[in-house]
């Protein structure tokens, strides 16, 4: 276990006037109860999406006006992942403020057979080629080879999109910790008796494989194809070297739109607090082994006392209009076995 403190902040408040105010605040607090100042820095949540295409690959915009989007709906930051191709992204960035930041990225785009097999390389500072394989598992095992040899880190895309592959392929996969849970119209929930990413994300933990849950929109079309999903990343800097080192070890949810204010993980308990909206109605699951419901709670703060039994925890808050947010599981001390 491990114990996580943070808190989000409305986007308007992240202006560095008001970042100023407080770590000024903070620094004389800390000065007059003689507390070392690194035990009062408050963390941040920063909004953004590490999956979009544009004209460079199949997606239906520009560069420039993709990026202007994000811009204007109060995202953070945004990686671009058009296929096996790196869009620049240095003269793109025309914001005059500080609150944005764009990073280079490529899906890199493979199949076996007729199975998709798709990864992202987000941080990507030079073009990576996709690496085949001899398999579904080969495939995926090498090009997230030649994209940790690029220095750039790899997200399993979509793994249940046309059911290429699931937790069987997944759990082979050693140096990848990151996969997205929600990718509009990739299957989330099962059917036919199909496991949705749902359902796999708990059989690869339930194996005691850590991934943690990526969201994202993977625009294509600019119109209807954004917003839909992304990640909020628990971070103090808005850097690339900030935001990509947060994303690798799991400090960050996933979201269709429910925010919360602070995800805290202590040695006996998690507890969250709900941002809500207006009329918003939540239902909070605490949700164990084999994705065995542990826990339902109604209110706005919900939380779970840990029996020490749990082999994990993984936290999905609903709310009255069928919006998620996955919060990263919390492996137990029988995690492994
Ligand atoms: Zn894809
Ligand atoms: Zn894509």
């Amino acid at each position: 276990m491990w114990l996580r403190t943070s808190k989000i902040l409305p986007a308007g408040e992240m202006k560095l006037r008001h970042f100023i105010i407080r770590s000024v605040l903070i620094l004389l607090v800390g000065l007059v109860l003689c507390i070392p100042s690194e035990l009062l820095s408050q963390q941040q949540w920063y909004k953004g999406n590490i999956h979009t295409h544009t004209t460079n690959s199949d997606g239906d915009s520009p560069p420039q006006a993709v990026v202007k989007w994000y811009m204007d709906n109060n995202y953070n930051f945004l990686v671009i992942t058009d296929h096996n191709h790196l869009t620049p992204v240095a003269e793109l960035d025309t914001s005059d403020t500080d609150d944005f930041l764009l990073i280079p990225g490529i899906e890199v785009t493979d199949s076996y057979r007729s199975t998709p097999v798709h990864v992202l390389a987000i941080g990507a500072h030079r073009d990576i080629q996709p690496k085949h394989g001899e398999s579904v598992v080969e495939t995926l095992r090498n090009n997230i080879d030649i994209i940790r040899e690029a220095g750039s880190i790899p997200v399993i895309a979509h793994p249940r999109w046309r059911w290429a592959f699931g937790s069987e392929e997944m759990c082979q996969v050693t140096q990848c910790s990151l996969f997205e849970i929600f990718n509009p119209g990739c299957n989330y929930f099962s059917g036919g008796g199909a496991p949705g990413c749902k359902e796999t994300w708990d059989e690869v933990l339930s194996r005691g494989v850590l991934m943690y849950g990526i969201g994202v929109d993977d625009m294509h079309n600019l119109s209807r194809g954004t917003g839909l999903s992304w990640i909020m990343v628990n971070t103090d800097t808005l850097s690339a070297e900030s935001i990509l080192s947060a994303i690798e070890r799991g400090s960050f949810y996933a979201t269709m739109g429910v925010l919360i204010e602070s995800y805290t993980v202590s040695d006996t308990q998690i507890e969250v607090v709900i941002s809500p909206t207006r009329y918003g109605k939540y239902t909070t699951e605490f949700i164990g082994y084999r994705g065995n419901v542990l826990k339902k709670d109604i209110s706005l703060n919900p939380r779970y006392t840990f029996t020490g039994d749990e082999k994990y925890v993984r936290v999905c808050i609903t709310d009255s209009n069928g919006k998620m947010a996955w919060l990263q599981p919390v492996p137990g001390k029988n995690f492994k076995q």
